[in-house]
C-alpha cells in the first residue's frame, strides 16, 4: 500500500497452501507495524492448537503473542478501539462472517492483515478466503515447493484418509504438491481411517473408491 492518506483502513490477504510461509509473512508485517509504534492485535482460531496456545507460530518456529478467537465475531468483540493494525492467522477456520468482520474493521480505519488457506485438501475453494480476496485492497499469493518434484506448489496434499474438511496440524499428514503431483483423491476414502499410519499413499489416488 503506497499512498494512504488520513486514517483510512484496508484489507490485506495472504493466501497459499500449507508450507508456503503465510504465517511468517503475516508475522513479518506485524513486526514492522510494531516497530513503527502502531498498536497491533493478533488473532488465531481456537481450532489451531499446535505449538503454543497464546502465540502465532510459523513452521520455522518464529513466534508472536496472539489472542484466541472461536469465530469471526470474537475478533470484532476483542478489538480495542485504539488498535491500528489487526492480524488474523489461519483465517479459513473463522467462518463466513469473517468477510463482514474484516470489512467493518477496515471501514473503521484499521489495517487488517489476514492469512489463510485459499483451497482445501481437494483443491476446492476454501470459504471464506475466496470471498475475502474479492473485497481486499491487496492480495499476496504464496507458493510452497512440491516435495515430489521441486516445482512451485499451489496445493495442500493430505496424506491420510478422512472425510473431515479439517484435520488440523500434525506433521506428516500434509505436504505441498504442485498441480502435476497433486493427488486429489487420496483423502477420499469411503471409510475414514483413524490415522493408523501417518502416511497412507494410495497408488493412483484413492484405493477405496
Ligand atoms: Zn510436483
Amino acid at each position: 500500500m503506497d499512498i494512504v492518506k488520513g486514517n483510512m483502513g484496508w484489507i490485506e490477504v495472504i493466501v497459499g497452501p500449507m508450507f508456503s510461509g503465510k504465517s511468517e509473512e503475516l508475522i513479518r508485517r506485524l513486526r514492522r507495524a510494531a516497530i513503527a509504534r502502531q498498536r497491533v492485535q493478533i488473532f488465531k482460531p481456537k481450532i489451531d492448537e499446535r505449538y503454543a496456545a497464546d502465540e502465532i507460530v510459523s513452521h520455522s518456529g518464529l513466534g508472536i503473542p496472539s489472542e484466541v478467537a472461536v469465530k469471526a465475531e470474537d475478533v470484532l468483540a476483542q478489538v480495542q478501539p485504539r488498535t491500528e493494525v489487526i492480524g488474523i492467522d489461519e483465517a479459513q477456520f473463522l467462518g463466513e462472517e469473517l468477510v463482514n468482520v474484516c470489512t467493518k474493521l477496515a471501514d473503521s480505519g484499521k489495517r487488517v492483515i489476514v492469512a489463510g488457506l485459499d483451497t482445501d485438501y481437494r483443491g476446492r475453494p476454501f470459504e471464506p478466503m475466496p470471498r475475502l480476496l474479492s473485497v481486499a485492497e491487496e492480495i499476496t499469493k504464496l507458493l510452497a515447493i512440491c516435495v515430489r518434484c521441486g516445482n512451485p506448489a499451489v496445493h495442500t496434499q493430505r496424506l491420510v484418509e478422512s472425510e473431515e474438511l479439517v484435520v488440523v496440524g500434525a506433521g506428516g499428514m500434509y505436504e505441498a504438491r504442485c498441480r502435476r503431483c497433486f493427488e486429489q483423491n487420496i483423502a477420499q476414502a469411503k471409510e475414514p481411517s483413524p490415522f493408523l499410519a501417518p502416511r497412507v499413499r494410495a497408488a493412483g489416488g484413492g484405493s477405496a473408491k
